[in-house]
């Protein structure tokens, strides 16, 4: 049986998709009945629906034989709440492109603090030459917490620039270059040594407001922060204490708790704030289409999908 794979994304993205997704399946030798609008289809008949939070589909209940929600984003904090029926699996966005977006974010903005850019960059006419050598970045620490597909990645090219690379999460892990540290035991000791900390965990309960005011007061002198996670993860009244007493020198912000941010939000206008507007990374339809159709072949196989969500974890 062909299986029938909808399209339920953005409605910028269609053409995109219906495009690539053709494309991945002819390359792969897979035969699909591709449908790029789910109101054109019997919800009953679909085999795998290929799923974005701005997309068409709010209630998953008619879709009775479904057999994967493939989310086109990394993040299912807002799918979960959608709640899906639990016999079906949902799969999460592992691509490329993504990957590739991420890491070139996270590695900019961390070389950025690094190097203090923004003091050159903001510099104004001055009397006396001041001449300060930044250190090199093997003497520079580092944090990444979460090393999943996108910090793990990170964490690998920080550490392939010559940082001292510290990472964090729930699993111990092994990632040549980088000293990975798990468990609850381990996160306070981690970001007391943390220079530059940035965050690639997914919002769940557990690490809703991880990074508290306690946490915030350990980071060291000078530190920065990349959020590129999600807002929710951050007790931002302790942040902005931070930054405003000087513990802190930077915060670069790509997600926040309220999207897109309020125009009255002090992150704005703060002079050691930087607001990107969640384009930290995007899921790439040519390079997404590739690993969706994979997933499909290896469902139609028989085989297991890769990058299930764990719905009690909640990531
Ligand atoms: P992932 O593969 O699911 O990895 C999550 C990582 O966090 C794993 O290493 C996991 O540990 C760790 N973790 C989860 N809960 C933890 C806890 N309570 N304590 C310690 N570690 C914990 O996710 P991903 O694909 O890397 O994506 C991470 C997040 O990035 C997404 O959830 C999304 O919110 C965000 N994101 C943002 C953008 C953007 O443009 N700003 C784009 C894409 C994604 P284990 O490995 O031990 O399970």
């Amino acid at each position: 049986m062909v299986p029938t794979v909808v399209y339920a994304g953005s409605a910028e993205k269609r053409d995109a998709y219906r495009t690539h997704l053709s494309a991945a399946a002819r390359k792969a030798g897979l035969a699909i009945d591709l449908q790029m609008n789910p109101g054109d289809v019997d919800p009953e008949k679909v085999d795998y629906l290929v799923y974005s939070n701005d997309g068409p589909v709010m209630d998953f209940t008619p879709f009775n034989s479904l057999k994967g929600i493939l989310n086109l984003w990394a993040g299912v904090d807002t799918l979960l709440k959608r709640d899906p029926p639990a016999h079906i699996p949902i799969v999460r966005m592992v691509e490329d492109g993504l990957t590739l977006g991420m890491v070139d974010y996270v590695s900019g903005h961390a070389l950025r603090h690094h190097l203090d850019v923004d003091r050159y960059i903001h510099a104004s006419p001055i009397e006396e030459w001041e001449v300060d050598f930044p250190p090199l970045a093997r003497d520079r620490t580092v944090g990444v917490l979460g090393l999943g597909a996108l910090g793990a990645a990170c964490a690998r090219a920080l550490a392939g620039h010559g940082f001292r690379v510290l990472g964090w999460s729930r699993n111990q892990k092994q990632i040549d270059g980088v000293e990975c540290r798990s468990g609850d035991k381990d996160l306070d000791a981690t970001i007391a040594e943390t220079e530059i900390l940035v965050l690639l965990l997914p919002y769940t309960r557990q690490t809703e407001r991880i990074l508290n005011a306690e946490r915030i007061a350990l980071m060291p002198l000078d530190a920065c922060l990349i959020n590129a996670a999600r807002g929710q993860l951050i007790d931002h009244q302790a942040l902005l204490e931070a930054l405003n007493t000087g513990l802190l020198r930077h915060a670069t912000m790509d997600v926040y708790d309220v999207e897109p941010l309020p125009p009255d939000d002090p992150y704005w206008i703060h002079p050691r704030v930087t607001v990107t507007p969640h384009i930290a990374s995007v899921t790439r339809p040519e390079t997404a289409s590739l690993a969706i159709i994979e997933q499909i072949a290896r469902h139609d196989r028989g085989e297991a999908f890769l990058h299930v969500v764990d719905r009690a974890r909640g990531y």
